[in-house]
């Protein structure tokens, strides 16, 4: 896997010191709700009704739910209100682990796992795998267009897993009624040393990829891609240049003496994605699929942080997801 660039500039560090899994493991739940209010709230509570942060915590039985009041507009909240964790039944302190799990399992983690590891029941570890997913989507530190070199892929994701076969992968899929494939489009983004923006598609077509391409990369970024027929029209009117790599040929086109075509990074990527899929998901749906994709992304692009602090940067996108999450279902 290639080197990371530094993450760009964001937020100040939330927390005085990322917890380890063994400090998350043994907090009470008052502890767990004291340690996701300084992830969320790094310079004190803000109220998220009207953004006010004159707020001041109830006393009594209140405190211990961690109830704070509004002076602005006089009403009351908490740190999951508006977030994935509103309304949970799941205690916070399992809630941090499920994130550092997720964060931390390079190739992913089954709900089966989860729901082993966390004594919840199979449908809470799965409910809880995807809302965590959900939130992994809302990357506040995602630093933009996709810059330098960047190497554009499709990879199909979903059905049975099947024999790592390059030739068979990359056939379009053979409709999806009965007896057709029930894989589903990904087209991967990725800039050669940085991050990666992976996003289902319907359809891995010439259209999809102009609209990938157009929507993530810098206009005057490199495009690497192979030779499929979808990325001609795009490239040929590309600002930054479009070179290809005749996969049936070789892996690496050298068109001059150091100048590199290839689009080694996007399989990397596209590997591991695979690799989740056939070592811990087994089944991925259409339907959830973007979800899938959240994650492997974020660990890609957080990939220098140790887990730690990766799961703190993605305890603090709970607050980014705070669309409805039923919405989002
Ligand atoms: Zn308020």
């Amino acid at each position: 896997m290639p080197k990371a660039k530094p993450v760009p500039e964001g937020p100040p560090h939330p927390v005085h010191r990322p917890a380890t899994f063994l400090e998350l493991g043994a907090m009470t739940e008052g502890e767990a709700r004291t340690y996701l209010e300084a992830v969320r709230w790094p310079e004190g509570p803000a109220c998220p009704h009207c953004g006010c942060v004159d707020v001041s915590r109830l006393g009594g039985a209140a405190a211990a739910r961690g109830v704070l009041k509004c002076r602005g507009c006089r009403k009351q909240f908490t740190v999951t209100v508006g977030t994935i964790f509103h309304g949970t039944h799941v205690p916070l302190r399992k809630w941090l682990l499920a994130f550092h799990i997720v964060c931390a399992s390079k190739k992913s983690v089954s709900a089966h796992q989860l729901h082993r590891q966390m004594k919840v029941t199979y449908k809470t570890a799965w409910f809880l795998a995807h809302r965590i997913r959900h939130a992994l989507g809302h990357d506040p530190l995602d630093g933009g267009l996709l810059e330098g070199v960047v190497e554009v892929d499709e990879t199909y994701i979903g059905g049975k897993p099947r024999r790592s076969n390059r030739a068979a992968d990359r056939k379009p899929p053979k409709g999806t009624g009965p007896g057709g494939t029930k894989k589903a489009p990904v087209m991967v983004l990725v800039e050669r040393s940085g991050r990666v923006k992976a996003n289902h598609v319907r359809l891995a077509s010439a259209v999809e990829a102009a609209r990938q391409i157009g929507k993530h990369v810098h206009p005057l970024a490199r495009l690497n891609t192979d030779e499929s027929r979808i990325y001609v029209k795009v490239g040929r009117k590309w600002k930054g240049g479009h070179e290809t790599v005749e996969h049936a040929r070789e892996y690496v086109a050298e068109p001059r003496p150091g100048h590199k075509v290839h689009i080694n990074t996007a399989e990397s990527f596209n590997s591991l994605f695979k690799r989740a899929h056939t070592g811990a998901w087994h089944h991925v749906s259409t339907t959830h699929l973007q979800k899938y994709a959240n994650e492997v992304q974020f660990r890609w692009n957080h990939r220098d942080m140790s887990d730690e602090q990766r799961t703190v940067m993605a305890l603090a996108q709970g607050d980014g997801a705070r669309l409805a999450y039923a919405a989002a279902d």
